[in-house]
């Protein structure tokens, strides 16, 4: 048993209230011992024990590794024409996803996989050691699970979204749509998922058509888990209470009802700024979920139409400029707010016996993330105690 211990770490994120003051965490000074994958001791440096291998963090900050509950990796093409035509004044609908369907069906396996691997990595080179990667763009029984088997190879965190959009073939028919995803779709797809999802929004799917689907997710054993409430005010963030939700996803336009709901819940608000900076959208209110008490996790919504950034880095500095999060504020939840947007103890967290996920900055504090933004600022990256960078 080899153990391996990083050392000259100038300030420490463990998100371990226990640790100090502030929802962070902060050891200045420390080390972090690592045996088999897991974190085996967390400590000022003076006190550490001896460990076989060493690692310098050159007196960097250290944080969790990013958890990055959202995200749309299984498509093939890209949108880019789209992107500058939104720019140049068309508005964004939930229509554009038509167009990733089309390509992702038309796609072989080997596509669709090295599409995958190669966001994977991206993420992965940016700090981001765990990843929820959702179906979608497939919207035929066949392609659904095709989906799914593929994201599986490189996460357990797979959602099945089969009720993302209502497919051209079924255009006017969406109960008939809903029907199949909440009968044969489900039964061919809830093997490769732990989770089910549903777009419930203005231009989607509704309430009932929503709680359809989940409920008969959650029949199968599904976790359930919302987008809701980006483009519209709707039923959506509630819904996902009521039903125990994990987290309720987007949550950019909100009544005092939704915010009341989230706030006696154990629902996390997953707040995805990516999008609303590619579709030029108003943010979401972080303060006013924060100060009343909710949960909120922040995650890249990374998809080739709305979001097609891979960077967490980018979304904290978003939050922090654009949403009136603090740094710290801004760091816990794209770290210990990912992980309890999937219902994770063992990662968001450097504490004994959580996975060794840890992102060594070249900077001496969090507080970069955000103050230099766009700069690439990760020293390097381990995955269970393993160098990903
Ligand atoms: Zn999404």
């Amino acid at each position: 048993m080899t153990s391996c211990a990083v050392t000259g770490i100038g300030l420490l994120v463990t998100n371990d209230p226990a640790r100090a003051d502030g929802p962070l965490g902060e050891i200045t000074n420390a080390t972090v011992v690592v045996e088999r994958g897991a974190i085996a001791w967390v400590g000022p440096a003076a006190a550490a024990p001896p460990a076989d291998l060493g690692v310098d963090a050159g007196g960097g900050c250290v944080l969790p590794g990013f958890v990055d509950s959202h995200a749309h990796l299984v498509f093939a093409g890209d949108r880019a024409a789209e992107f500058a035509a939104r720019m140049a004044g068309t508005p964004y609908s939930a229509g554009g996803i038509a167009t990733t369907v089309a390509a992702t069906r038309a796609a072989p396996d080997e596509l669709l996989a090295a599409g995958i691997a190669r966001l994977v990595a991206e993420m992965a080179c940016g700090g981001t050691t765990t990843v929820e990667i959702k179906s979608g763009y497939g919207l035929t029984v066949a392609d659904e699970v095709r989906g799914l088997a593929l994201a599986r190879a490189f996460t357990k965190e797979t959602t099945f979204l089969g009720a993302h959009v209502v497919p051209p073939e079924y255009a006017g028919r969406t109960d008939d749509y809903v029907a199949l995803v909440a009968g044969d779709m489900l039964d061919a797809c809830a093997p490769y998922a732990r989770w089910v999802d549903v777009f419930c929004d203005r231009g989607a799917f509704d309430a009932d058509q929503a709680r359809t689907v989940l409920e008969a997710g959650m029949a199968q054993g599904l976790a359930p888990r919302l987008h809701a409430n980006q483009l519209a005010p709707g039923p959506g963030v509630r819904l996902g209470v009521e039903l125990g939700a994990a987290s309720v996803d987007h949550c950019t336009h909100l009544v005092d009802a939704d915010v009341a709901a989230l706030a006696g819940s154990a629902t996390v608000a997953t707040l995805l700024p990516g999008a609303e900076f590619s579709t030029r959208s108003p943010y979401p209110d972080a303060r006013r979920l924060l100060d009343a008490g909710v949960t909120v996790a922040l995650a890249t919504d990374c998809n080739p139409g709305s979001s097609y950034t891979s960077s967490m880095a980018f979304c904290i500095a978003l939050a922090v400029r654009e949403m009136r999060m603090t740094p710290a504020e801004a760091v816990w939840s794209a770290t210990a707010g990912g992980a309890a947007a999937l219902r994770r103890g063992d990662i968001g967290v450097v504490r004994v016996g959580a996975r060794a996920d840890l992102v060594v900055l070249r900077a001496p504090s969090y507080v970069h993330l955000a103050y230099r933004p766009g700069v690439d600022l990760v020293a390097s990256v381990f995955r269970a105690g393993r160098q990903l960078r």
